[in-house]
């Protein structure tokens, strides 16, 4: 497949625009911040539309999905506080934006989409880009057991409730960043695992995302 992945000064530019924005609005992780001032997200939009991916929206990928808005990535990604080599799952890989932004962070990254389109494309384009994610296709609702336990679990899909089966797959000491709520908004809710069947919910700001559709979900 021909990709066409330039990054010249006008991206460059924007991008650091960009951080400049998401500093404003909040966001005071330095490492988030580095991350996103170095993933090249024009990559991940086709070049007619390239003006568009240093605005902080979400943007249509196709198949009624999008790639999420600028702010959302840094807000969750600031949230997950990674450390180097945390084991990352990391629910609804769409785009793969979010997923570059984990492992500039230094996360080993496990993904899951559910739409083959997009599972077939960024398990071809983020490769071609320098970065290797562990790839899965298949519901991410029931978090994937077979690799568990993790040390961080992002999810980047509205969910209607918590997963069960998804929280017995954190760590103790583990932490999960999902937004809950109904169709139209969700809060950013994290849970912390502080024992065995103990979790700790803080609910945060509104978000909109698209909706968790699976098994444990929609
Ligand atoms: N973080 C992504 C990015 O930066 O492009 C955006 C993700 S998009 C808002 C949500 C993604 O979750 C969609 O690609 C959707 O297909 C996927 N999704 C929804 N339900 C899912 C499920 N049960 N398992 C895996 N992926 C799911």
């Amino acid at each position: 497949m021909a990709y066409k992945f330039v990054d010249n000064y006008r991206e460059q530019g924007a991008r650091k625009q960009l951080v400049r924005h998401l500093e404003k609005r909040g966001i005071d992780d330095k490492r988030v911040l580095n991350a996103i001032g170095k993933v090249p997200r024009h990559f991940f939009f086709d070049e007619t539309f390239w003006n568009q991916a240093y605005r902080d929206i979400a943007f249509p990928i196709g198949d009624g999905q999008t790639i999420s808005q600028p702010y959302t990535v840094a807000y969750q990604s600031q949230l997950l506080h990674i450390n180097k080599g945390d084991k990352v799952l990391e629910i609804g890989t769409g785009s793969g934006y979010q997923t570059c932004i984990l492992l500039e962070l230094g996360a080993n990254v496990f993904t899951i989409e559910r739409q083959e389109n997009l599972y077939q494309r960024t398990i071809q384009v983020l490769p071609y880009m320098g970065y290797k994610p562990n790839f899965f296709l298949g519901d991410g609702s029931k978090g994937i057991p077979a690799h568990a336990p993790y040390d961080k679990i992002i999810v980047t899909a509205g969910a209607p409730f918590v997963p069960e089966k998804m929280l017995k797959q954190l760590r103790l000491g583990g932490l999960m960043v999902i937004p809950v709520g109904d169709e139209q908004f969700q809060k950013m809710v994290t849970i912390l695992r502080v024992g065995e069947n103990d979790f700790e919910r803080i609910e945060l700001d509104t978000f909109r995302f698209v909706p968790l559709v699976g098994d444990q979900a929609w």
